[in-house]
C-alpha cells in the first residue's frame, strides 16, 4: 500500500511541504493537509494592513491548486491530538486520520499567562496581538484609525526568540506611516523586553529618526508583567506603568499547542527539538516538526522563508526514506527578510544556513548574507515579488 503522509498545518511550512512532498515523489504519495482555515492569509506584509496601504484581501490565496494540481487532499478541521505510538491523529470533527509519516507546522501559541491579566485584556479588547494575519489585523487598524490625534499606540515584544525578529519593528514604522499622515500629533512607544533591537536595529533607528521624527519612543529592557484592562496600563518588573490609548501586546510565545500537547517541546518546554537533516523530531519517530515552532540553530530566524526551506528539506527525506534513497548529506537553506519602513520603502536582511555534519546543526555561512545600506522603493517591489514568487512556491 502506499504510505500516507499527513501535514498538519496549511501556512509557510506545512503548504510547501504538502505540495513539494507531492512533487518530490512525482505524485505517487497520498498526501493529506490539515487545516482549520478557509484560505491562506499571509503574516509577511500584514504590518501593511495596520498601516492602512493594503487590505487583507491583497495578501489571501485560496488552496484550491494544492487539491487540484497536486491531488493533495485538503481536509478542513484542527488536530486535536497525536498519538506518536499508534500513528494516528484526532480531529476536532471525531474523525480519526491514519499516518506513515506526518509533518507537523503548526506555528506559535503565545504564552497567555506569562503576563498577568492578558487574557481578560484579549477577551474585552483592550488589547491585540495581530501575530496571525485575519481578523485581528482588521481590528488593530481600526482601533489606530479610531484613536484621537495626540493618543498613544503601545507596541510591546517578548523576549526573543519569537515569530518575525524584525515583524514588531516594521509594525511600528507602519504604525507610524499611518498616524504621521492622519494623527500626526500621536505617539508611540515601544516596550522592548529585549536590550535592543533584534534584527536590522540601526536601519530602523535611522528610519524612525529620519521619517518619523519625535513620534517613537523606544524603550528597551522593559519586560511586561501585567496588563489592567480597564485602566489600559501595562506594568514592569522595575520600571514607572505605561498607559495607552491601543495597546498591542505580544506575549512569549512557543510551539503551538499541538506540539507541547504531544510532548515534542523538548527544548525549554517551548520548542521542538529536530534532527536538523531530516527534521525529524527527537522526541517521536515519524514526526517532522518544521517552521516556527522548532528550536533554532544559530542564527535562524522564525520566518516563512525559513519554513518554506524547513519544509523542503523534510519532504525530500520523507520521500527519500519511504524510497530507501539515501538522505541529501549536505542541505542548504537561505533566507530574505524584507520590512516596510514606509508604504513602499523596504530594508533587508539575509542569510545563508548550511548544514554542518560533524555538530549536526544548521550554521551560518561566513560572509553570506547582509544588510539594505538604506531603505529603497526598488527593494519595495522586490519584497512583493519575494512575496508573490514564495506564494506561488507554496500554494501553485
Ligand atoms: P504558520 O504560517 O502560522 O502556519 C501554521 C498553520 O497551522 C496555520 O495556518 C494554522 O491555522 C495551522 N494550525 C495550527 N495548529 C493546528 C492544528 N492543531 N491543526 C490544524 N492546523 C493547525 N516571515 C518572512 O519570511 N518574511 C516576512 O516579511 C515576515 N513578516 C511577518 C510579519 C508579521 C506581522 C508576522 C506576524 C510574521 C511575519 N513573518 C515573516 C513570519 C512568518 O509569518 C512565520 O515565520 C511563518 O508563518 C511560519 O510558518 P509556519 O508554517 O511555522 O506557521
Amino acid at each position: 500500500a502506499r504510505a500516507e503522509i499527513v501535514v498538519i498545518g496549511g501556512g509557510y511550512g506545512g503548504a510547501t511541504a504538502a505540495k513539494y512532498l507531492s512533487l518530490f515523489s512525482n505524485h505517487q504519495a497520498r498526501v493529506t493537509l490539515i487545516e482549520p482555515d478557509d484560505k491562506f492569509v499571509s503574516c509577511p506584509l500584514s504590518n501593511l494592513v495596520i498601516g492602512g496601504s493594503q487590505s487583507l484581501g491583497d495578501l489571501t490565496r485560496s488552496y484550491n491548486d494544492l487539491t487540484k494540481q497536486h491531488g493533495i487532499k485538503l481536509i478542513k478541521d484542527y488536530a486535536s491530538a497525536i498519538d506518536p505510538v499508534k500513528k494516528t491523529i484526532k480531529l476536532k470533527s471525531g474523525n480519526t486520520l491514519r499516518y506513515d509519516k506526518l509533518v507537523l507546522s503548526p506555528g506559535v501559541s503565545m504564552m497567555w499567562d506569562s503576563i498577568q491579566g492578558l487574557t481578560q485584556a484579549n477577551a474585552s479588547g483592550a488589547t491585540l496581538q495581530a501575530w496571525k494575519a485575519g481578523p485581528e489585523t482588521d481590528r488593530l487598524h481600526k482601533q489606530i484609525a479610531a484613536m484621537r490625534d495626540g493618543g498613544v499606540f503601545a507596541l510591546s515584544i517578548p523576549e526573543a526568540p519569537y515569530r518575525c525578529p524584525p515583524g514588531p519593528y516594521e509594525r511600528v514604522c507602519q504604525v507610524a506611516s499611518y498616524l504621521k499622515q492622519h494623527k500626526p500629533k500621536s505617539k508611540i512607544v515601544v516596550l522592548d523586553a529585549n536590550q535592543d533591537i533584534v534584527s536590522k536595529g540601526a536601519l530602523f533607528k535611522k528610519a524612525w529618526a529620519e521619517l518619523y521624527p519625535g513620534m517613537i519612543e523606544y524603550m528597551p529592557s522593559h519586560n511586561v508583567v501585567a496588563v489592567d484592562s480597564k485602566t489600559k496600563t501595562l506594568k514592569f518588573d522595575i520600571q514607572d506603568d505605561v498607559k495607552a490609548d491601543v495597546l498591542n501586546v505580544l506575549p512569549s510565545m512557543r510551539a503551538g499547542d499541538i506540539a507541547s500537547q504531544t510532548g515534542l517541546a523538548n527544548a525549554s518546554k517551548r520548542w521542538v527539538y529536530v534532527d536538523f537533516l531530516t527534521f525529524e523530531s527527537t522526541a517521536a519517530k515519524n514526526i517532522h516538526v518544521i517552521g516556527d515552532a522548532t528550536q533554532n540553530a544559530q542564527l535562524m530566524p522564525k520566518s516563512g522563508h525559513m519554513a518554506n526551506q524547513h519544509a523542503k528539506v523534510a519532504a525530500a527525506a520523507i520521500v527519500a526514506e519511504l524510497n530507501d534513497w539515501p538522505v541529501a548529506p549536505a542541505p542548504l537553506l537561505t533566507n530574505t527578510c524584507y520590512s516596510f519602513v514606509d508604504a513602499k520603502r523596504v530594508v533587508h536582511v539575509a542569510s545563508v544556513h548550511a548544514y554542518d555534519a560533524k555538530d549536526k546543526t544548521f550554521k551560518v555561512v561566513p560572509g553570506s548574507g547582509g544588510l539594505s545600506p538604506e531603505p529603497t522603493a526598488l527593494e519595495g517591489t522586490y519584497a512583493w515579488s519575494w512575496a508573490r514568487n514564495i506564494w506561488s512556491d507554496m500554494l501553485a
